[in-house]
């Protein structure tokens, strides 16, 4: 028996873990003392591995290549040989006849690694020469990258997890962390019992709620007019540090000219929240010690997600709470390695490290330490995920090469991403399960799993941290970066690395902000936080030390933007808002998590929509009974939750279940920058079956 290092695929929460092998079957996970753990785990971290022992799957795993040589044919297993060289023969032939840009790639945010998203991201821009290269910070977190990277500097969380329980004040903003993080719901707890004030912004009562000493309810969708209502109290009530910001920030003047027209009694029509409780909530803010903003996806999933990022942390800025410990903004990023695919510029608009394609000097970086023609190098921003439904329809994007991701599921309005692989030439599936893309594909390429091959993830915090292979895979797969080498050097581009840590080695002299994060002392910290410039610097656990910030003039940028309505609003056919949201046991589109035995157990049919007693009622739904959900797009089964805690006039789904799946519903209005779907609000209807 043996016990191997690793770190917990699901959320950024970067929990540390050990598995327990004997005769190379996972027995157990015990937790291990991570800097973002201290021992502890949740019920995907203890039961989240089963799927690796082949227990009862109910998506079958991938254990062969295999080709669908006809639209409308079978797939058909094939030999690796013969993978290869097929998708290298059409993505060539594409390529040549329809141009760099008609290819569309995606990284993983999921237990692949960021050793293989580099490596794809090169295959993209070395290989293809296109900057389409995307993943799935896209659906969830790009608004907090976009917006953070032009107020502050960096699109990450500037603080650490750890340092949230040290916080005097925490402000949890769209974020329910006891389903989406549950180890960071813990340190939030921890806070509270340290004496913190918990202010929570969101329509349903989630757990924080619980333990929070005010609930601001506030109206689906209207979350830029509460954080300017909140701005407006700073200013008005002369609470922010004037000091702080006349050293520290620019734009109050056009800020100010924003927020002046959203008192806090004047939008208690539009938030739904009353003023005396704005008011309260900025006076504990402004008056804690030391405070930190957190969010989630209930900012970042909406058409008006950019702006509101931008304005949280405008409030953070206004109280002068950046800069130092304990204190700060903190998107925290779902899926494990969403920061560390980001990191590795996975990403259309920067290549690893951050570092901008549009830069000439950076593309000549690359160019010569890849071995390629500058001008061969795609000079502008590539495509979006959420972009490629729509291209594919009007025949500018012909193939698209999916790893680790599965926009059949994940994507909104299911239906418009169908009809987008509809009309795609040629779609490459490198993945672990038959997930709903891999049933459509042209080329499935198997890959070995986290568990069974080692790497390096970030967690939410920047945190770099190492794990390490548990089992050997059982099947005829191969590592993802080993498949991408093989593929481009099929292509004409000799690619080959023996190991994990020639690639690391490789990014990380490409990259000033990681150059000083080596294999070793990632083995000896266990943890180390980007920005980490040299090799004697221990990581940064709080960015932008003594304020100075990573913007053009060094000042952090004040933010306000008038409110926007979210695109679709409720009517008489379709009267309440769809939001969608997590379930605690189980990850994602749940193709790991639905192959966990126990996992199953807690949440064994597809999903739920929560409503409210008052709704519910008046439709004439009972609680458990079966009910239809339709919108505009769709219309789908599932079972109704009626709960007190759902605000009256919303629904609640989650994405996890391929039956009953929320995005047959949902709608792809776009944030106009970080072109992020706004999945957390449409019209729909409940009625009874
Ligand atoms: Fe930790 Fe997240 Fe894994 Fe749970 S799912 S054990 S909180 S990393």
């Amino acid at each position: 028996m043996k016990k191997i290092t690793s770190v917990c695929p699901y959320c950024g929460a970067g929990c540390k873990l050990k598995l327990v092998v004997e005769k190379n079957k996972i027995i157990r996970a015990e937790a291990a003392d991570g800097v973002t753990n201290q021992n502890e785990l949740c019920l995907k971290g203890y039961y989240g591995w089963d799927f690796l022992n082949d227990t009862k799957l109910l998506t079958p795993r991938l254990t062969q290549p295999m080709i669908r040589y006809e639209k409308g044919g079978k797939l058909q297993p094939v030999s690796w040989e013969e993978a290869i060289s097929y998708t290298a023969k059409r993505l060539k032939a594409i390529k040549e006849q329809h141009g760099p840009r008609s290819i569309m790639t995606t990284g993983s945010s999921r237990g692949t690694g960021n050793e293989t998203n580099y490596v794809m991201q090169k295959f993209a821009r070395g290989v293809l020469h296109t900057n389409n290269v995307d993943c799935c910070a896209r659906v969830c977190h790009g608004p907090s990258v976009a917006g953070l990277q032009v107020t502050l500097g960096n699109g990450a969380m500037s603080n650490s997890i750890g340092d949230i329980e040290n916080s005097k004040c925490l402000l949890v903003f769209g974020y329910n962390c006891a389903d989406s993080h549950p180890i960071v719901a813990r340190r939030v707890i921890k806070a509270k019992e340290n004496g913190a004030k918990i202010i929570v912004c969101d329509p349903r009562r989630i757990e924080t709620a619980r333990i929070a000493d005010q609930h601001l309810q506030l109206k689906n969708g209207c979350n830029m007019a509460l954080v300017n209502a909140f701005g407006y109290v700073l200013l008005e009530e002369n609470l922010y540090d004037t000091e702080y910001v006349a050293k520290f920030a620019e734009g109050l003047d056009a800020y100010r000219e924003v927020v002046k027209g959203y008192a806090p009694e004047d939008v208690e029509h539009l938030t739904g929240v009353p003023a005396h409780q704005v008011r309260q909530a900025m006076r504990t803010f402004a008056a804690a010690p030391s405070a930190t903003i957190m969010w989630g996806m209930g900012v970042t999933q909406f058409g008006q997600a950019v702006d509101v990022v931008k304005g949280l942390s405008s409030l953070a800025l206004l109280t002068g709470n950046l800069g130092r410990e304990n204190v700060g903004v903190g998107p925290v990023r779902g899926q494990n390695n969403v920061q560390g695919a980001c990191d590795m510029g996975v990403l259309p608009n920067q290549f690893p490290g951050y570092q901008d394609v549009v830069d000439p000097q950076v593309r000549a970086k690359f160019a010569k330490a890849w071995g390629i023609n500058v001008e061969d190098m795609d000079d502008q921003v590539g495509v979006r995920i959420t972009e490629v439904p729509h291209m594919a329809i009007h025949g500018e994007m012909k193939a698209y090469y999916i790893m680790g991701e599965d926009p059949l599921q994940t994507e909104a309005d299911l239906g418009l991403v169908r009809k987008g692989f509809e009309a795609l030439d040629f779609v490459v599936v490198q993945d672990i399960f038959m997930t709903k893309t891999a049933e459509v594909a042209d080329v499935i390429l198997p890959a070995t799993s986290w568990g069974e091959h080692g790497g390096v993830f970030t967690c939410a915090d920047r945190g770099f941290q190492r794990f390490e292979k548990a089992i050997d895979a059982k099947y005829n797969v191969k590592r993802d970066w080993e498949i991408i080498s093989l593929l481009a050097t099929e292509m004409g581009y000799p690619m080959h690395y023996d190991n994990n840590q020639q690639i690391w080695d490789e990014l990380r002299e490409l990259c000033p902000l990681f150059y000083g994060v080596t294999y070793e002392k990632m083995g000896d910290m266990g943890h180390v936080q980007w920005p980490c410039p040299t090799l004697d610097h221990p990581g940064t656990p709080y960015l932008y030390k003594d304020s100075k910030f990573d913007t053009p003039t060094g000042k952090g940028q004040l933010f306000a933007a008038e409110w926007r309505a979210p695109a679709e609003v409720p009517d008489a056919e379709y009267p309440l808002v769809l939001c969608t949201v997590r379930e605690v046991g189980h990850y994602s589109c749940r193709s790991m998590t639905g192959n966990c035995a126990a996992l199953q157990t807690l949440a064994d049919e597809p999903g739920f929509v929560q409503m409210n007693p008052t709704d519910a009622n008046l439709l004439g739904i009972k609680d458990k009974q079966l009910v239809w959900v339709s919108s505009r797009r769709g219309k789908v089964i599932s079972r109704a939750e009626v709960n007190e805690r759902i605000n009256v006039g919303s629904v609640y789904m989650t994405y996890q279940w391929w039956i009953g799946a929320c995005n047959e519903l949902t709608q792809d209005n776009l944030d106009p920058i970080s072109k992020t779907p706004e999945t957390k609000y449409c019209a729909v209807n409940v009625s009874q079956i």
